[in-house]
This record gives C-alpha cells, sequence and structure tokens, in this order.
C-alpha cells in the first residue's frame, strides 16, 4: 500500500473528529425528523457502512460503531432502524438492482417506508420452500395469486418481501422468486389476527390477481431460495432492530419536535412488538421480584434462579461473540442458530422461574395479576420465541446438518419436481 493511502485510511481518531466536528455543526433538534435525516445521509453519517454509491461511506464495522457513538453522545436522532424496513435494505444490499436500492435504500434510512416479510403461508412456514403463492408473468407484470400468514406488520406496511412460486416442474427451492410488493393495491388484503396475549401483531394478507412491475423482481427468476436465506439470515442475527430499539428511542426526557416525531415513529414501528419483552421472559424482573415475595429465601427457587441467570448470563456472551464476528465482517457461524435455541431455552427457564415465584397468582392477568399482568403475559407469551424466525427444531436442524456436518434429513422433495411433492393445500 502506498504512503498516500495509508495516510488516508480512516481510523478510530479520523472518524470519531469528523463525525463530531459535522454533528455540532448540523445538528438542529428543531428539524423536522426526515428533514434531519436526509443530512445525515446526504453527509454519509447515516448507514456509514454502505457503500459509497447509496449513501454510505464503506466503513468498517468498528469505525461504524464509532459514529452511532457519537450521534448517541450528542443527543442526535438517528435513521431509523427498526422493524423489517431493515432487513428489505440488507436484502436489497446484496441482491437488489440499482434501480431497486435506488428506490428503496435511502427511505429505508429516513423511515419514510414501512414493510413486512410475506414467507410463511399456512401450509409452508417451518418447509419455507414448499411456497404455494403464485407469481406468474403477464403482459411483462407479475400476478400473484395466494394467501400468506403470521405477516407481522403487514397491517402498516407500504412494501413486502414476498417470496413466490414461479415454477412448478423444478425442485421445490429452484421453483421460488423474490419480489418486492406494494402493499396498497386492491389486489391485496390484510386481516389481523388476534394472539391468546390479547395483542394483534400478526396477519393473514390475502392476493388476488396483485400485480408486481418487473423492475420489482430481485435476484433471477427461480433465484427466490438464495434472496429469502438473506432476509432470514439478517433477521437471525437481529438486524430488524427490534430488541434494541424498545426502551431507549421510547424515552420520554428529550424534549423537541424532533423527538416527538421519533417517538411517534417508533410508537407505530414498535406497536406489533410490545409483548416481545415478556416473549423474552424478562429475566430483568427475576431478582427483584423474588426479593419481593421473600421466596428469595426458599433453596429451592434460589437454585432455579442461579440456574436461569447462569443460562442467560452464557446466551448473552454467544451473542456478543455473534455481534463481534459481525463487526469485524466475518460470516455467520454457528453462534446464530445457537444464539436463537438459548434464547428459547432461555424465555422458558424465566417462565418457570417466575411461575415459582408467583405461583398461582401467575396467572391473574391484567391489573389484578403481578407486576399488573405482566408475569402472566411472559406465561403466555414465551412460546413465541420457539418458533418465530425458525422453530427449535429446526435450528436444532441447522445445528445436526452445517454445524455438526450430521447427515441430512431423510427424503426426495428436494429433488424431485414441485408439482409432484405431497401438500397440504392444493396449489
Ligand atoms: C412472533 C412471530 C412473528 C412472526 N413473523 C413473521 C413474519 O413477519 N413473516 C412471516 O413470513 N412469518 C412470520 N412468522 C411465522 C414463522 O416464521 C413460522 O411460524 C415458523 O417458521 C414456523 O412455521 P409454522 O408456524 O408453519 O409451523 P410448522 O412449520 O407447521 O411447524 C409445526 C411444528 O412442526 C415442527 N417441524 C416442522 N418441520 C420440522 C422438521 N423438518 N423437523 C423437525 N420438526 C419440524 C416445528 O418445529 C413445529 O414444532 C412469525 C411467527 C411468530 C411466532
Amino acid at each position: 500500500m502506498s504512503q498516500a493511502a495509508t495516510m488516508t485510511e480512516p481510523t478510530e481518531e479520523t472518524v470519531r473528529a469528523e463525525v463530531r466536528a459535522w454533528l455540532e455543526a448540523n445538528w438542529d433538534p428543531n428539524l423536522g425528523l426526515i428533514e434531519w435525516r436526509e443530512k445525515l445521509i446526504d453527509a454519509g453519517w447515516g448507514a456509514p457502512a454502505w457503500p459509497k454509491q447509496w449513501g454510505g461511506r464503506d466503513l468498517p464495522g468498528p469505525l461504524a460503531a464509532v459514529v452511532d457513538q457519537e450521534i448517541r453522545r450528542i443527543g442526535a436522532v438517528n435513521v431509523a432502524r427498526a422493524g423489517i424496513r431493515t432487513l428489505a435494505a440488507a436484502t436489497l444490499l446484496a441482491h437488489g438492482t440499482d434501480f431497486q436500492k435506488g428506490k428503496f435504500l435511502r427511505r429505508s434510512l429516513t423511515g419514510e417506508d414501512a414493510w413486512c416479510q410475506l414467507f410463511s403461508e399456512p401450509g409452508s412456514g417451518s418447509d419455507l420452500a414448499g411456497a404455494t403463492t403464485r407469481a406468474e408473468l403477464k403482459d411483462g407484470r407479475w400476478v400473484i395469486n395466494g394467501q400468506k400468514v403470521w405477516t407481522t406488520s403487514a397491517h402498516h406496511a407500504d412494501w413486502g418481501l414476498l417470496l413466490a412460486r414461479t415454477d412448478w416442474d423444478k425442485p421445490k427451492h429452484q421453483g421460488l422468486t423474490f419480489f418486492v410488493i406494494d402493499m396498497r393495491q386492491s389486489g391485496v388484503e390484510v386481516h389481523q389476527l388476534r394472539q391468546m396475549n390479547g395483542h394483534a401483531s400478526f396477519n393473514q394478507v390475502f392476493f388476488t390477481d396483485a400485480e408486481v412491475p418487473a423492475e420489482h423482481l430481485v435476484g433471477e427468476i427461480g433465484g427466490g431460495w438464495a434472496v429469502a436465506t438473506t432476509t432470514l439470515m439478517h433477521e437471525r442475527r437481529g438486524a430488524d432492530g427490534v430488541g434494541a430499539v424498545g426502551a431507549g428511542a421510547a424515552s420520554t426526557e428529550r424534549v423537541g419536535r424532533i423527538y416527538d416525531e421519533e417517538r411517534a415513529e417508533v410508537a407505530t414501528v414498535m406497536e406489533p412488538y410490545k409483548w416481545y419483552p415478556q416473549r423474552a421472559g424478562r429475566v430483568d424482573l427475576v431478582l427483584q421480584r423474588a426479593k419481593e415475595t421473600g421466596k428469595i429465601n426458599d433453596p429451592v427457587v434460589r437454585q432455579e434462579i442461579a440456574k436461569l441467570l447462569t443460562l442467560a448470563r452464557s446466551a448473552e456472551w454467544t451473542a456478543r461473540r455473534a455481534r463481534a464476528a459481525q463487526a469485524q465482517g466475518l460470516p455467520q457461524g454457528p453462534e446464530g442458530s445457537l444464539g436463537k435455541l438459548a434464547a428459547s431455552n432461555v424465555a422458558r427457564a424465566a417462565a418457570r422461574v417466575h411461575t415459582l415465584i408467583s405461583g398461582a397468582d401467575a396467572m391473574l392477568a391484567g391489573d389484578d395479576g403481578p407486576e399488573a399482568g405482566i408475569i402472566a403475559e411472559i406465561l403466555i407469551s414465551v412460546p413465541a420465541v420457539s418458533i418465530a424466525g425458525g422453530t427449535d427444531e429446526i435450528q436444532r436442524n441447522i445445528i445436526a446438518e452445517r454445524v455438526l456436518r450430521m447427515p441430512k434429513e431423510p427424503g426426495d422433495d428436494a429433488s424431485r419436481p414441485f408439482r409432484e411433492v405431497p401438500r397440504n393445500l392444493a396449489g
């Protein structure tokens, strides 16, 4: 490398100094949310790890993290980072055309568009490659017919990441194609589903001759599986930001128009995820509850708490290893599936410990229940961790086959034409 190149290579010090100076000169809490984000993106600080062509600075992960630190330090608002829009951006960055990147990436950062992920169907969840929603090319446009289910946030989405079948004669993984579909059209009908915990995060989505323009096909015709795998990989890494955003951004301490707009945005995006802290088991409440109720003096309860905290701590270390690898730009290792499985184990163990502490009161919902019904909500929400983003059994299969290199599941479904594969529902 030449000396000149070495001298211009960004370092932590130069990046910190540059972003700090820019923020001090430009941060203005009186700007509108979108207006401020436009400025941040124009300066390359909105997505510093992205390529320069798409509004980034090509910075490696650790240096991009320095930019975030400085934005937080000065109390400025960052770009939109929660929800399926981040999975959409990651997927389009990897597989999108320049037209798609130009149309969608910037708006994903400003937060102007809301997205949903149209993968699961009544007959294909774990077996995602068995999707039967149909896409047919007619007069240069793709016509979509079929049904999706469990689609988080579809009720307020502008765009959807759609996996649909374009070829029934190829083996199942090879007949799928990935599209970006406009959710605000008459051929798309969204019905909210009510869950047993009272929330309504998911939807059924029905397509009746819905249309997708040819330029919204992502990747190759028949190459949808590879594109969907990218989306799922980012989802399992927690790239949807749902875990991180919750508490911090919703804080009411910061006063000003831009913060009000950000809070309103977070409230809308996070609405379907309001119960997600409970779904994770609320390990944070365990010690406090045990002390308040005096159960901390029960040796059996103490033992179970110790087991839970050990499990939670080791899961956190696994998650940190995954984040460190990601920050260094390393490919995803086994931490993704191990972490997902660990989160399920922690959530279930936490629900058990909460029950030991609260006894039968744990079943009381609403204000009458312990922690104003939070404990009851934990008990009925934790099963979702073992399902969302790939069930525990599927994670175990992935670990067995890809990490431990054990033999694949028996069966020839993946090699014969999809039309001949037995299915529950007519395709
Ligand atoms: C909170 C939450 C949010 C979600 N959000 C979305 C979303 O936004 N978009 C979207 O498209 N989907 C979403 N989903 C759907 C989710 O991806 C599916 O529920 C999941 O993939 C499981 O599919 P399924 O429900 O069809 O169960 P099935 O696939 O029918 O599985 C039923 C049972 O059989 C087991 N099983 C299936 N196959 C195997 C196998 N090969 N080996 C061993 N056991 C097996 C499963 O582990 C499970 O226990 C969400 C789900 C939840 C709970």
